[in-house]
């Protein structure tokens, strides 16, 4: 088991909030196809993030306090509370806002890169109200994506993958597939895994071949998260809020988010003309990220 600082980054501009990124890392740039973990809060400072662009993944959005209004330029909006799942399939091309309501906000936003052969295919939104739980001795877990022993979420995935929000009180084992990758962030709570204690700050991650993760909170309950998955194959351009094969694709996908292409990403409406402009791309082409000892 190696473990990652997590980073406190700004997000969304000068109205935004900080946010800490857990994913990607620099060694690890990947975690299934998980490629990104946000956990923001518990803050009172709202988080307000105007229009932007996703390509080639899914957002996934799971809060545990406080509720975020989402608008899409598909014509999706909704607010999301507690216990429920919005996901976001971006295709080829999408944009959305969030804007959270008045009061505590705590919550995770989380990507999943989607396979060359979905990369460029339709947007979608869903959003998720119930979700299935698996239940053992001192483990009540979440499952929002994928499947946790022989509990699946209803949402759509495109590789085989899980995630999960655990709340543990005492000792328990969690089922894992040795083909899988997993990471592990505590959200609150005093918790050993695998005999080791876990700091708050810090993403856990365990390379395939474990069968089970042994979890022991005391004296209270805790809360952690679970992401894990087949390791994903593609190398992948990650650069602002889009999700690539290689340089050209991104460049081109901010190309036309800077010209307002309306038949790639739509408006999200509400917003007038406010949106997120993109960033400058750097002056050298941009490169996948590869983790250490993988080609
Ligand atoms: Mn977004």
């Amino acid at each position: 088991v190696e473990s990652f600082e997590v980073r406190t980054v700004p997000l969304g501009g000068v109205r935004g909030i900080e946010v800490h990124r857990a994913l990607p890392q620099r060694a690890l740039p990947t975690v299934g196809a998980w490629c990104f973990l946000d956990e923001f809060g518990p803050t009172r400072h709202p988080m307000n993030v105007l229009p932007h662009p996703h390509i080639g993944l899914q957002t996934v959005t799971w809060t545990f306090d406080g509720e975020v209004r989402h608008r899409d330029s598909l014509g999706s909006d909704v607010v999301i509370r507690p216990g429920q799942l919005n996901l976001m399939t971006s295709g080829r091309g999408v944009a959305h806002s969030e804007f959270s309501r008045t009061g505590n906000l705590h919550g995770l936003q989380m990507w999943v890169a989607l396979p060359s052969a979905e990369a460029r295919s339709k947007p979608a939104f869903a959003q998720h109200t119930e979700l299935p739980v698996y239940e053992e001795d001192g483990l009540r877990a979440r499952v929002f994506l994928g499947t946790l022993g022989e509990v699946t979420s209803p949402a759509t995935t495109f590789s085989p993958l899980v995630g999960a929000e655990l709340g543990l009180s005492g000792a328990t084992a969690v089922p894992l597939r040795p083909d899988f990758e997993y990471a592990v962030l505590l959200i609150d709570g005093d918790v050993e895994a695998n005999g080791i204690a876990l700091r708050p700050g810090r993403l856990y991650y365990a390379a395939p071949g474990h069968g089970e993760l042994t979890l022991a909170s005391s004296p209270h309950t805790a809360r952690l998260i679970l992401l894990g998955g087949l390791p994903f194959p593609d190398d992948l351009v990650m650069w602002w809020n889009f999700v690539g094969r290689d340089h050209d694709e991104v460049a081109a996908a901010r190309a036309d988010w800077e010209a307002a292409d309306i038949v790639r990403f739509g408006p999200v409406t509400g917003h007038g003309a406010e949106r997120i402009p993109a960033p400058v791309l750097p002056n050298v082409r941009l490169a996948p990220r590869r983790r250490p000892g993988r080609g």
